[in-house]
C-alpha cells in the first residue's frame, strides 16, 4: 500500500480522503491555505503544511507549493479530490515527473476527456451512445455548419470543446441565428478557456441527467457501480442526487453501463470516473466524462457497499480492483442533499462563524462534513459545507429518513439551504421521481425564488 498520501484539497472531501487513508493504515499530509488552519482534516492528519495565502490561485492551485510539500514530507502520492487541480492534466504530469503517484487517471486520459470533442469521438469509437451532432469541431465553412444543423434539426446547442462549469454553451432555435451564435460562442470560448474550438449537437428539450460510476485498474479491467440521477440542478449546479436513477428499465440502464465499461477497458482507464449522460425518451446520450471522484459518490457507496475512495487508493498502489462486476450488488436506494452555506431564498453565500451545530443521525443516515460548533466558514471557497446522505430499503424509505435528518439539523450562526431541501422533499413531482433537469428551476420560479 501507499505509505503516505498528501491530500491536495480542503473541506469535506479532504476529510473523506483522510478517513479512507486511515482505514487503510496510510499516513496523511494535509495542505491548507492560511485561512484553513482550523479545518477538521488538518487537525487529524499526521502532518500539515501551509501552502499559501487564502486565494485558491495561491494555495490549492499552487502547483510548485504542493509538489514541494510532497517532497518535504516524504509523501509518495497525491490525492487531488474534486475541483481545484483534480482534472488538470499538466498537474498530473508534473506529479508523475517529480516521482510521485497521481491518484487518478494517466495525464493523457485526463487530457483526452478534458477536450469534449475528443471525448465524444473516443466514446463513439467505443460504442457509447452520444448526442447527434457535428462529431468534431465546426470550421469557418458556414455552409457546412448550416448543413450539419439542418441534418440534426433545430434546436441545436453550440458548445465549447474546452468548456466546463456550465459555461460556453448557446442554444440556437433556427437557421437565421446559427452563424452569429457560432461566432459569439467561439469568441467567448477563446477568452474564457483559451481555445475557440466549438462543436454543435442536438439540443434535447426535457432530458434527465443520469451518470454511470466506473472504476478501472489501468491495465484493461473495469467495472461499473450503477447509475445516479442528478437532475435536480440550479444553474447547471447539482443540488440533490440519488441512486439508482428512478424509473429506468433495467435492460436500458444495464446496456449503457456495459458500454461504459467497454469504453474504459479500451482506454485502460485508471481510477474512478463518471460518464455523464442526458436521458430522454428511454435513450442515453453521452455528454462528458469526469476523471475524478465526484461530490455525489456517497449515494453509489450506499447502494453498493463499495468504498470508492479506498478503491482509488488501491488502484493507485497497483493493487487492482477489490471486486469483479459479478460481485457488485445494487441494494436499496440512497439520496444526497448538498448542504451549502447560502441563503435558501436568494442563494447568496453566507460565510461566517457557526455558533452551534448538531448533526443528524440514526439508522441509514451518513453525514460527510468538516464543520463543527465554533468553526468559521471562510468566504474564499465553494459554499459546500457538507452532504447529508440517507439510505433506505426503497426510495420512499430513503425519502422519509432524509426528511427526519433534515429536521434534526441544528445550525446556528450562518444561513444554509436546509429549508430548500425540506421544500424539495415535500414536492409531489420530486417525490414521484424521474423529474428532468429544468424541474427545480421551475419549482423555484413558481415559488417566486430567483433562478438566475
Ligand atoms: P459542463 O462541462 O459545462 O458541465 P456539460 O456538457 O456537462 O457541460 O453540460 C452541462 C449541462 O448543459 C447539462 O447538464 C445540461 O443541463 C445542459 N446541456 C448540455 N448539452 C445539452 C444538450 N445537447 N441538450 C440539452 N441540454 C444540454
Amino acid at each position: 500500500m501507499l505509505e503516505k498520501v498528501l491530500i491536495a484539497n480542503r473541506g469535506e472531501i479532504a476529510l473523506r480522503i483522510l478517513r479512507a487513508c486511515k482505514e487503510l493504515g496510510i499516513r496523511t499530509v494535509a495542505v491548507h491555505s492560511s485561512a484553513d488552519r482550523d479545518l477538521m482534516h488538518v487537525r487529524l492528519a499526521d502532518e500539515s503544511v501551509c501552502i499559501g495565502p487564502p486565494s485558491a490561485a495561491d494555495s490549492y492551485l499552487n502547483v510548485p507549493a504542493i509538489i514541494s510539500a510532497t517532497e518535504v514530507t516524504d509523501a509518495v502520492a497525491i490525492h487531488p479530490g474534486y475541483g481545484f487541480l483534480s482534472e488538470n492534466a499538466d498537474f498530473a504530469e508534473q506529479v508523475e515527473k517529480s516521482g510521485f503517484v497521481f491518484i487518478g487517471p494517466r495525464p493523457k486520459t485526463i487530457r483526452l476527456m478534458g477536450d469534449k470533442v475528443s471525448a465524444i469521438n473516443a466514446m463513439i469509437e467505443a460504442g457509447v451512445p452520444t448526442v447527434p451532432g457535428s462529431d468534431g469541431p465546426l470550421d469557418s465553412n458556414a455552409s457546412r455548419s448550416m448543413q450539419i444543423a439542418r441534418r440534426i434539426g433545430y434546436p441545436v446547442i453550440i458548445k465549447a470543446a474546452a468548456g466546463g462549469g456550465g459555461r460556453g454553451m448557446r442554444v440556437v432555435h433556427n437557421e437565421d441565428a446559427l452563424l452569429k451564435a457560432i461566432q459569439l460562442t467561439q469568441s467567448e470560448a477563446k477568452s474564457a478557456f483559451g481555445s475557440d474550438v466549438v462543436y454543435l449537437e442536438k439540443f434535447l428539450e426535457n432530458p434527465r441527467h443520469v451518470e454511470i460510476q466506473v472504476l478501472g485498474d489501468g491495465k484493461g479491467n473495469a467495472i461499473h457501480l450503477g447509475d445516479r440521477d442528478c437532475s435536480m440542478q440550479r444553474r447547471h449546479q447539482k443540488v440533490l442526487e440519488e441512486a439508482p436513477a428512478p424509473g429506468i428499465p433495467d435492460e436500458i440502464r444495464n446496456e449503457v453501463a456495459e458500454t461504459c465499461v467497454r469504453a474504459c477497458e479500451k482506454m485502460k482507464y485508471r481510477g474512478a470516473g463518471t460518464l455523464e449522460f442526458l436521458y430522454q425518451d428511454e435513450q442515453f446520450y453521452f455528454i462528458e466524462m469526469n476523471t475524478r471522484v465526484q461530490v455525489e459518490h456517497p449515494v453509489t457507496e450506499m447502494i453498493t457497499g463499495v468504498d470508492i475512495v479506498k478503491e482509488q487508493l488501491r488502484i493507485a498502489a497497483g493493487e487492482g480492483l477489490s471486486l469483479k462486476q459479478s460481485d457488485v450488488r445494487i441494494r436499496g436506494h440512497a439520496l444526497e442533499c448538498r448542504i451549502n452555506a447560502e441563503d435558501p431564498a436568494t442563494f447568496m453565500p453566507s460565510p461566517g462563524k457557526i455558533n452551534l451545530y448538531h448533526a443528524p443521525g440514526g439508522n441509514g443516515i451518513r453525514v460527510d462534513s468538516h464543520i463543527y460548533s465554533g468553526y468559521t466558514v471562510p468566504p474564499y471557497y465553494d459554499s459546500l459545507i457538507g452532504k447529508l446522505i440517507s439510505y433506505g430499503d426503497d426510495r420512499e424509505h430513503a425519502l422519509r429518513r432524509m426528511q427526519n435528518a433534515l429536521d434534526e439539523v441544528l445550525l446556528d450562526g450562518i444561513r444554509s439551504n436546509v429549508p430548500l431541501h425540506k421544500d424539495i422533499l415535500k414536492d409531489p413531482g420530486f417525490r414521484k421521481g424521474g423529474v428532468n433537469i429544468h424541474y427545480l428551476e421551475k419549482m423555484l420560479s413558481a415559488k417566486g425564488n430567483p433562478v438566475s
